[in-house]
């Protein structure tokens, strides 16, 4: 079986700085990946090189064995035209921290626009579809909201039923509880908790330390651009083999 997610030998630099240095990385499906590290240290551009957002400068990334963005002619890879990137976007799902909703739509017109537009569902299905994906993230109440309507961690969690609402073979989270109130983050991570158990392939960017020992299948320990550690939480979390990561788990605990 192909793996979900696997990012072989990914470098991207802007000008002379070099911010993911040789990154290769396997996720098999169903598996939740938990990447953590520093500020700076490439979390951001890795999610954003596996969606595609970012164009690698070598490597490339395949989710399900279908390669992202690129097509492999002999040695090299040729971009894609936009129109084969954008549809390939569609099957992988992207929390972002900041919620990123539509404003004008409502939280269940939010969830059920991809699928309307991508020509997956009917317009009557993908609604019916879009309440009952909403009521599984505890907002059955707020399906006519606008997202103005919406706490922080209301919202998140309808962009998290958006994400899941296009069946995609991965959704990637990044930091999707670094803008919340505290008191709000709770209710988000038991959404994402919800979603990992029902096999979805998770990769999530979090500096939730006592999330990631509960959810991942693994970690990740990022820092300059590189892989510095990655295994089962109770080794890396708790018996880290490396200073940097000993350093940046005292820090962050
Ligand atoms: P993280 O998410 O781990 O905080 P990022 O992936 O966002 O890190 O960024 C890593 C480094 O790359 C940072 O130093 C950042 O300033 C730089 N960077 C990210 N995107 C760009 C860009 N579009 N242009 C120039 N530098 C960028
Ligand atoms: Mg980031």
């Amino acid at each position: 079986m192909s793996a979900a997610v696997e990012v072989t030998g990914a470098v991207k630099s802007f000008g002379a700085h070099t911010v993911l240095d040789g990154i290769s990385l396997t996720v098999a499906p169903g598996k939740v990946t938990v990447i953590i590290g520093p500020s700076g240290s490439g979390k951001s551009t890795l999610l954003r090189a596996i969606n595609h957002l970012e164009k690698l400068d070598q490597g490339y990334v395949s989710i399900n064995g279908e390669l992202i963005g690129v097509s492999r002619h002999g040695d090299r890879l040729r971009e894609l035209p936009e129109r084969a990137i954008l549809a390939q976007r569609t099957r992988i799902g992207f929390v972002f921290q900041n919620f990123n909703l539509f404003p004008h739509l409502t939280a269940v017109e939010n969830v059920a626009e991809a699928p309307i537009a991508t020509g997956a569902a009917t317009k009557a299905e993908a609604l019916d579809q879009a309440r009952a994906l909403l009521a599984s993230v505890g907002l059955a109440d707020k399906e006519n909201a606008y997202p103005r309507q919406l706490s922080g961690g209301q919202q998140q969690r309808v962009a998290i039923a958006r994400a899941i609402a296009q069946r995609p073979g991965v959704i990637l989270f990044d930091e999707p509880t670094s803008a919340l109130d505290p008191e709000l983050v709770g209710e988000v991570l038991s959404a994402i908790k919800d979603l990992a158990s029902t096999g979805t392939t998770l990769v999530i960017v979090t500096h939730e330390i006592a999330f990631a020992r509960e959810v991942a299948d693994e970690v990740v320990f990022l820092d300059g651009g590189q892989i510095v550690e990655q295994g089962p939480p109770h080794q890396v979390l708790d018996q880290p083999r490396h200073i940097r990561t000993r350093e940046f788990l005292g820090r962050v605990l």
